[in-house]
């Protein structure tokens, strides 16, 4: 059998969900810069990472007054970032560009929404995204939006709206514009709307499955299935909340191979990737809250990828399947909205 790192540098690896913008805005106001050379690059390559999906996201404190700013201020922070990195890393908007970056040895960035609480109840403002470089419309975080409602980690007699009139306007203009919807955080209600109206490939980028860690944040089976039909993508969430919820303090990386393999069984292994969701470094006042004190990340940096390639191997998954999970089927999603 191949060595681990040989798969992995063999095969295209994408993370579907990490911070970064945040990250990086929130590191400027303190007076740094190059936070992504200084802090992130090093982990992705030992980690053999080609692509990392990150979010656009608002803390709740600013909301709604300030949504639009935080998030012009978070792309002004990458692009800031971009024009200094020497070209070590670039802003991908198609699956092209992410193998043209690939083989140049450069990092690829895909700016994503985690929450429409930036396009302020104005669906044709996601075209201004658009041109700025945002390719992934996900429409809600864990809380109640213009567009939609989010599911609670906790409440599970919880019964929110799903997809508003506003919300379908602006799942319309996605689809228009060849951009990917992502429906992590989405309740059932906004999850089916979604599904009923498309029939392109759709990402949930950093979920669980909800047979194995009984939160309404994860997925139940229909909802995997239902992915799989559309020919989508779920990144498994790193989280210990979100992968292990009765038990975070537990969880291990063989959690998230667990829950791999349970999806591959209802959806077959074309469903799977890697959406990690890394919190530890953030400062956020979101992260400081009682109900998130059990959230650590599994896979903490990039460099210890290879642990959740050698759990996924142990469980049964092939070397062809594991090379997909990686980012290879992403990447199928990627090529067909994106081009
Ligand atoms: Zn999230």
């Amino acid at each position: 059998m191949k060595k681990i790192s040989e798969i992995m540098d063999n095969a295209i690896v994408i993370d579907t969900h990490l911070d970064l913008l945040p990250d990086i805005e929130q590191k400027h106001r303190d007076g740094r810069s190059n936070v992504i050379l200084e802090d992130y690059l090093d982990s992705f390559k030992k980690g053999h990472v080609d692509v990392v999906v990150s979010s656009i996201f608002v803390d709740s404190e600013l909301l709604p007054e300030l949504g639009l700013k935080r998030a012009m201020e978070q792309i002004a922070a990458f692009y800031r970032e971009l024009d200094a990195c020497g070209g070590k890393f670039v802003l991908a908007t198609s699956a092209k560009e992410i193998l043209d970056a690939r083989r140049q040895g450069r990092l690829a960035v895909m700016l994503a929404f985690e929450g429409a609480e930036p396009l302020s109840a104005a669906p044709s403002l996601l075209r201004t995204f658009y041109a700025l470089g945002v390719r992934i419309l996900g429409l809600c975080w864990s809380r109640s939006n213009w567009a939609a409602d989010g599911s609670r980690f906790f409440d599970f007699d919880y019964q929110g709206y799903g997809l508003t009139e506003g919300g379908r306007e602006l799942v319309a203009l996605a689809q228009e514009l060849g951009m990917i919807v992502d429906v992590s955080h989405c309740n059932e209600k906004t999850f089916w709307d979604v599904v009923e109206m498309s029939s392109q490939p759709i990402l949930a980028t950093h979920s669980c499955a909800r047979a194995l860690s009984d939160t309404p944040r994860n997925l139940s089976d229909e909802q995997i299935r239902a992915i799989g039909r559309l020919g989508g993508v779920i990144g498994v969430n790193g989280a210990s909340l979100v992968a292990r919820f009765k038990d975070p303090r537990n969880a291990s990386p063989a959690d998230l191979a667990a829950h791999m393999m349970y999806e591959k069984n209802l959806a077959g292994a074309g469903v799977l990737g890697i959406g990690l969701d890394q919190c530890d470094r953030l400062n956020s006042p979101t992260m400081q809250l009682e109900a998130f004190r059990d959230v650590f990340d599994i896979i903490p940096t990039h460099d210890g990828l290879e642990k959740l390639a050698a759990a996924l191997l142990d469980q049964g998954l092939s070397e062809d399947e594991l090379a997909g999970a990686l980012g290879g089927n992403t990447l199928r999603v990627f090529e067909k909205v994106l081009g």
